[in-house]
């Protein structure tokens, strides 16, 4: 039997900033993991972490609890996250819309977070399948692999959400969350690509690889706001990703249409009025608004007359139609690439049940969760990892 004030489990962003915060306070802290830690840090932002944005708020992040975030977001803020690592000179830089990404590798990061750990005392053991756990009067008890049972006073859940299971995903957190008598809110597989239903893959198929800005919307039916993303979209050979996309895909529901502005910028109705006079072929005429593959492709998708039409002999219905279409092309997704892709998985344990303040259980004294095993899901751009700092410092504050 080994004793100490907290056991955490999972060493990933949530567990170890909780491990960390929690040992300074001078808890006798055990991290409990079944793989390597921090598998999701090295992986994220394409392995220069964008860690944190410094655009935040609530209404960044998708939950049933929409103020949950609150409290915790502002108990740790971007500069937060910046102290820590210009504590260690770990050199970091801005990107579009206040994402802050590592200037180098997202080890120095997970290295930051391990030397913290060791600094303060908190062991962090790897290698461990938990067996079971449990709750005997005040104390925690998780069995394990090793013939060690680990005994606490606090037990924090941070075992993330479903998503990319080689990287150490699984479904744990729920687990324990539900022994102890805490709803799940629904799980899905968010800011992932878009899977084309047959008649889009085939009448996109040739555009793999190609990407270009757009305005993608999602929503707006039944008691859900329409939800607006500009930015690039890319075409895979199953469907569509790319930034745009991504973020759609964190308010899309399975059935839904997905409208998308190919030309957010251009008042392309406008242009036809203007030139309409021109003996320039509509494909041609279009390539000067559009990459020339996409203005080809869409020229032989959408447009009802030839593509080699001129300007000029298009009537003025047809230019008005062709304008609605390139502003307003909708589509119905065959779905997602799911869990395999997905960078986190919106819903989780639901945070009516836990304190916005301390991350602890209402009605399990000692129950913490942090990071994105709750249900928080944060948009693409730094905001989920920014959460499990902050909710996973609220947890270390208390537990
Ligand atoms: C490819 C990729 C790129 C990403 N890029 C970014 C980015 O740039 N910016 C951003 O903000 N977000 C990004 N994210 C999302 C972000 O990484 C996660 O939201 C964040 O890591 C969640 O932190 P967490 O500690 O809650 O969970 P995790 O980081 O998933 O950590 C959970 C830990 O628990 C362990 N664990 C799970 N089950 C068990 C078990 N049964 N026993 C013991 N241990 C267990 C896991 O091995 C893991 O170490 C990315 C995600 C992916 C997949």
């Amino acid at each position: 039997m080994m004793k100490c004030d907290v056991i955490v489990i999972g060493a990933g962003a949530a567990g170890l900033m909780c491990a960390i915060e929690a040992a300074r306070r001078g808890r006798s802290v055990i991290v409990l993991e079944h793989g390597k830690p921090g598998r999701k840090v090295l992986a994220s932002g394409g392995g220069r972490s964008n860690f944190t944005n410094l655009e935040l708020g609530a209404d960044n992040y998708l939950s049933e609890n929409p103020d949950f975030t609150r409290s915790a977001l502002a108990g740790f803020t971007p500069g937060d996250i910046i102290g820590f690592l210009e504590s260690r000179g770990v050199p970091f830089a801005q990107k579009e819309n206040g994402q802050l990404f590592l200037k180098g590798s997202s080890r120095a990061l997970l290295e930051l977070l391990l030397g913290k750990c060791r600094e303060n005392g908190a062991a962090v053991i790897t290698g461990i399948n938990i067996k079971g756990f449990g709750k005997k009067a005040a104390r925690f008890n998780v069995d394990t692999n090793k013939k060690v049972c680990f005994d606490s006073e606090s037990l924090v859940v941070a075992t993330g959400g479903l998503s990319y299971p080689e990287l150490g995903a699984t479904d744990l957190g729920y687990r324990i969350a539900s022994r102890f008598g805490l709803r799940i809110t629904p799980l899905r597989p968010a800011l992932v690509p878009f899977t084309f239903a047959p008649e889009e893959a085939h009448r996109f198929s040739g555009l793999c690889g190609l990407s270009l800005q757009a305005e993608i919307s999602c929503g707006g039916g039944k008691n859900k706001s329409k939800r607006t993303f500009t930015g690039d979209i890319l075409f895979t050979h199953r469907g569509l990703s790319g930034p745009a996309a991504l973020q759609a895909s964190l308010y899309w529901a399975p059935g839904e249409e997905l409208s998308i502005d190919l030309l957010p910028d251009a008042d392309i109705k406008g242009m036809f009025m203007k030139d309409r006079g021109r003996s320039v072929e509509m494909q041609n005429y279009l390539s000067g608004f559009l990459p020339r593959r996409m203005a080809l492709k869409w020229c032989g998708s959408f447009l009802s007359s030839s593509s080699k039409k001129p300007l000029r002999l298009h009537s003025q219905r047809e230019l008005e139609s062709a304008a609605e279409a390139l502003h307003n092309w909708t589509f119905r997704p065959a779905g997602t690439e799911g869990y395999r892709t997905a960078e986190v998985t919106a819903g989780g344990v639901d945070t009516r049940e836990l304190s916005s303040r301390t991350m602890e259980c209402g009605k399990v004294p000692g129950l913490f969760f942090a990071g994105e095993v709750m249900d928080v899901t944060g948009q693409l751009g730094g905001y989920n990892l920014h959460w499990a700092w902050a909710s996973g410092c609220a947890a270390g504050r208390y537990a």
